[in-house]
């Protein structure tokens, strides 16, 4: 991947929701662009701004030339809060609020000496951004972060409230067998049910800000010059070909983290996108560990839980006498302190470590990693499937619920915990995931999906061509 010559660069505004979930791969694409000798701008709001800063340092948002971060405001009141912001009110909030600070950030950095803005790059769920390309002429691509099956969902949500479905007549309904209900009109979604939708459509009122949100942006897919997916073709093509009726443009470009390989920049390695201060000392004591013997445990950064539904996975974990690295955030339990009892302490010492936030993409690649317990957040997902690491999963809410669907059915990958988790269930999926059949055969085809997505990210893979064909035909396009 060669560059381009100073004077010539192009320049990438880089604008993610703001989420963890989503900035990582956000970050991810834009260190791709900056090696491909593109100028980057990445916006991120005030408050995840602060807390980058806070949580890597001032180091790790400055000292490249071409590679600056902005922050605007998303017109939620300040805070110093170490959590995720409200996504509904980032929701209802966002759009509203930063599109008239976007625009003021573009003219300003075309007056600033840097190359001219020639192009946005802007998470699929802030639409809003779109104005801001039709006001300054520039083209727009849209960078989906789910899931592409989560993304096929998303876009049949308005099918589900014109045909009746959605909103509920009552709650209910999500536990009283409805949502059993096979939506069999959806063939390009195999044998979906009502339960694998993304958990928006959870809802009796028809004015819900996510159903809306999601109803919304969903509908804005055709107004972006190009799509962008984390996704490759050998795991989700059967989902991106639905929507290419939606937009022609689409382009699938991961696993992100494996497309890392063509980031050569070593200065490019301190800028991070964590949010929380990772602890790194979990890595020395995996290495203590035997091959595939721990059980990883992570949330992701905005599932809550119940202090009942933490205390029965820690005595499932306890009782499985195998070993774990558990990630709980300390606003994992809502309203709550993260505590388990001592006795689970001194019951689990020198096999489980504890801790608040850890580098996953580090973890995750770690051989003693046996088995990943995840809420089936996207990114940790595929990078579960990139390191051919087989889940047992817990999904919370948004697109987990397909993910969990498609781990657990199409790719053979998953076991899935009921909602209201029971430490037998816990302590028996461990067990088969680490010693029964059932666990040999999802860690056979995750080691297959691994190699699939070596294949396609590898020089002349679909990903790779995609990417390319990506900047050639679409970014750099005069
Ligand atoms: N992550 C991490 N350390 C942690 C937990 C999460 O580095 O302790 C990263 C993880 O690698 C992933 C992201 O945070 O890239 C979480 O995104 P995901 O889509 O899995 O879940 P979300 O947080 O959006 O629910």
């Amino acid at each position: 991947m060669g560059s381009i010559a100073e004077t010539q660069k192009p320049h990438a505004i880089c604008i993610p929701y703001p989420a963890q979930g989503h900035i990582n791969p956000m970050m991810k694409l834009a260190k791709l662009l900056y090696c491909r000798g593109f100028h980057i701008s990445f916006v991120n709001n005030h408050y995840n701004h602060k807390r980058l800063l806070r949580s890597r340092g001032p180091s790790s948002l400055e000292g490249l030339p071409d590679f600056h971060f902005y922050s605007i405001p998303d017109g939620l009141p300040p805070s110093d809060a170490e959590a995720t912001q409200s996504i509904p009110a980032l929701c209802e909030s966002v759009p509203k609020h930063s599109l008239e600070p976007f625009c003021e950030l573009i003219t300003r950095l075309n007056g600033s000496g840097v190359p001219p803005v020639s192009c946005i790059i802007s998470d699929g769920c802030m639409s809003f951004t779109l104005q801001a390309a039709d006001r300054f002429g520039l083209p727009e691509v849209l960078f989906w972060t789910p899931s592409t099956c989560g993304v096929l969902a998303y876009s049949r949500y308005r099918d589900l409230v014109q045909k009746g479905y959605v909103p509920l007549k009552d709650m209910s309904d999500v536990t009283n067998g409805y949502f059993e209900t096979s939506l069999d009109w959806i063939p390009e979604m195999k044998n979906i049910r009502l339960k694998d939708f993304p958990s928006f459509i959870r809802t009796m009122d028809i004015n819900d800000v996510m159903l809306n949100y999601l109803m919304t942006e969903s509908e804005a897919i055709p107004r972006g010059l190009a799509v962008i997916l984390n996704t490759f073709d050998a795991l989700e093509q059967d989902s991106v070909k639905p929507l290419l009726a939606m937009n022609p443009n689409i382009f699938t470009i991961g696993p992100l983290q494996m497309m890392q390989q063509y980031v050569h920049d070593d200065r490019l390695k301190h800028i991070g996108s964590n949010l929380w201060k990772e602890d790194v000392s979990c890595i020395s004591w995996l290495d203590t560990k035997k091959p595939g013997s721990v059980v990883y445990v992570n949330f992701g950064s905005i599932t809550v839980m119940t202090k009942e539904q933490l205390i029965e996975f820690g005595w499932g974990l306890a009782n499985s006498k195998k070993d774990f690295l558990w990630i709980t955030r300390p606003d994992i339990v809502g309203g709550d302190e993260a505590m388990m009892p001592p006795e689970f302490v001194d019951e689990t010492k020198g096999r489980g470590m504890v801790t608040s936030w850890c580098p996953q993409e580090e973890v995750i690649k770690h051989p003693s990693i046996g088995v990943f317990l995840t809420h089936n957040g996207w990114n940790s997902t595929i990078e579960s499937i990139s390191n051919g690491v087989p889940m047992i999963c817990w999904p919370f809410f948004a697109e987990q619920q397909t993910n969990c669907r498609y781990c657990c059915v199409e790719w053979g990958v998953g076991m899935e915990i009921d909602t209201d988790v029971k430490r037998e269930e816990v302590e028996a999926q461990v067990r088969e995931m680490m010693d029964g059949e059932k666990g040999r055969m999802m860690k056979t085809n995750a080691v297959e999906w691994k190699k699939k997505a070596e294949e396609a990210v590898a020089i002349g893979g679909s990903s790779y061509l995609n990417f390319e064909k990506l900047v050639s035909d679409v970014l750099l396009k005069k």
